[in-house]
């Protein structure tokens, strides 16, 4: 770091809170200062290039320079850089880009795509919103009390107050005064870490719809609006969830007339290797909630799609009251909505679901190769999502002491070999941009198997 109290690094360290960062080790280590990109590549202020194989934060579908973005987004600055929509105000980025989004997100039935959007700009606005309408509709439909909502333990949903309480991770809630009441955290379907000795998988997807049933049981049906969860678990370990889990999920929800939110901000458009993560594990939801990927990360921007019966729900409650109080500033902003709609083309125009789904094999079965390395107790993943759990004994599972910083360490090995990767609790995890080739995907392999060699030596 620059001695220079002038240095970017220097004021970063004066000036800057960085969010999920130890504040008191920022203040010794210092940021690591990006510059710019290239294609699947950052390259950091010194001048080394590290493959992100993080995409960002899951979010950095098309890579860090794509010229289509950044020409969309300079005609619609141009021509109009800001309207909103509130009070009937709307703009036709925003207008083409619920029609195509509606009309591509699956609904609540088979055949059935979603009715209507409404924008936000972050993931976490949008599960809020989620939240929001789930007690929206049950007043609009007579049942007010349905109130609650169950995630999931080690679920993600974000970091506002409500999409903080959905997360099921303790550090989140920590000292925050949360989970807000009213918000239940069921098991999570990571088989490896959740089964329990001599149980089968298909035993374990059996006991976790119990468990579902007990919860709803014991808190009452009549008290419970939705249940939140993301097809694939991403921040809480790339949790692929067992093929039978969602669909006998809910075929229980339905029973109870509890909503499904599919939260698809990691999953949506060609993660896991379908357009949605709802399409591969067998997800009808009543509503969706999809950021990120959408705008390819160039601009801040998410959704929140709703079914036909929510909407008429929500029509029949806003003239009832006068009015649907609720949106942001920044919803439905049309540098947001024309960069959206870009994005979109370009998945289609490159057919990126295929594009994934032909180089996902290198990455999942060049991880699996890995298995056998004593520090590498599982391996996990679908389409360009992965985790590879680190254990400090392989036969009983345990995890490195935290204290340790393993993931940490490893994740530091890597990044020597000009791989930027994200080492989180018992492992690391893998999200490449989407547009990921099969020679970045064997670099970022070479680049872990040498670190998982010498995080072994430093460990013995
Ligand atoms: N939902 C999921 C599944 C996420 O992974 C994230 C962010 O990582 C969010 C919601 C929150 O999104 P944001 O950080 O844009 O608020």
């Amino acid at each position: 770091m620059s001695p220079d109290l002038n240095s970017p690094y220097a004021r970063d360290i004066a000036h800057h809170v960085h969010p999920q960062t130890n504040l008191r080790l920022h203040e010794s280590e210092g940021p690591l200062l990006i510059d710019r990109g290239d294609g699947c590549t950052i390259i950091d202020a010194e001048g080394n290039r590290l493959i992100e194989g993080m995409a960002g934060m899951w979010c950095a579908s098309l890579g860090f320079s794509e010229q289509r973005l950044v020409d969309a987004a300079t005609r619609q600055m141009q021509r109009l850089p800001y309207m909103q929509t509130f009070a009937h105000r709307s703009t036709d980025p925003v207008i083409d880009l619920a029609t195509e989004l509606t009309a591509m997100a699956p609904g609540p039935r088979a055949g059935e795509s979603m009715a209507k959007a409404l924008f936000a700009c972050s993931g976490s606005e949008a599960n809020d919103t989620a939240m929001k309408l789930v007690w929206y509709y049950h007043h609009a439909i007579g049942r007010p009390e349905k109130r609650k909502i169950i995630a999931r333990r080690r679920g993600y949903h974000g970091t506002t107050i409500a999409a903080a309480s959905l997360t099921g991770l303790p550090n989140m809630h920590q000292d925050f005064n949360l989970p807000l009441p009213g918000v239940l955290h069921a098991t999570c379907p990571h088989f490896y870490r959740e089964g329990r000795p001599g149980e089968t998988e298909a035993g374990f997807t059996d006991r976790l719809v119990q468990e579902l049933e007990a919860l709803i049981e014991a808190e009452g049906a009549a008290t419970i609006g939705a249940f939140i969860a993301e097809p694939v678990m991403g921040t809480g370990g790339v949790v692929v969830p067992p093929a039978e889990y969602f669909p006998r999920v809910q075929d229980v929800l339905r029973r109870h007339g509890i909503l499904m939110i599919a939260d698809e901000v990691i999953c949506g458009f060609g993660r896991t290797g379908a357009m949605w993560g709802s399409e591969a594990f067998g997800i009808r939801p009543d509503m969706l909630t999809c950021a990120k990927a959408l705008s390819a990360a160039y601009f801040p921007i998410s959704a929140t799609l709703v079914s036909e019966a929510v909407y008429e729900a929500m029509r029949a409650e806003s003239d009832k009251l006068g009015n649907f109080s609720h949106g942001f500033t920044y919803g439905g902003h049309p540098v947001g909505a024309a960069v959206a709609l870009e994005t979109l083309a370009i998945y289609r125009e490159r057919d990126i679901v295929s594009h994934v789904r032909r180089v996902a094999p290198r990455l999942q079965d060049g991880l699996r190769a890995l298995a056998d390395h004593p520090l590498v107790g599982e391996v996990r993943g679908v389409g360009l999502m992965a985790a590879l759990e680190l254990v400090a004994d392989k036969d009983t599972r345990a995890s490195f002491p935290a204290a340790r910083k393993v993931p940490g360490y490893l994740a530091a090995c890597i990044q020597k070999r000009g791989v930027l990767l994200r080492g989180r609790d018992d492992g690391l995890l893998f999200s490449p941009p989407l547009t990921i080739s099969e020679a970045e995907i064997d670099t970022i392999l070479a680049a872990v198997a040498t670190g998982l060699d010498e995080t072994l030596a430093w460990l013995r």
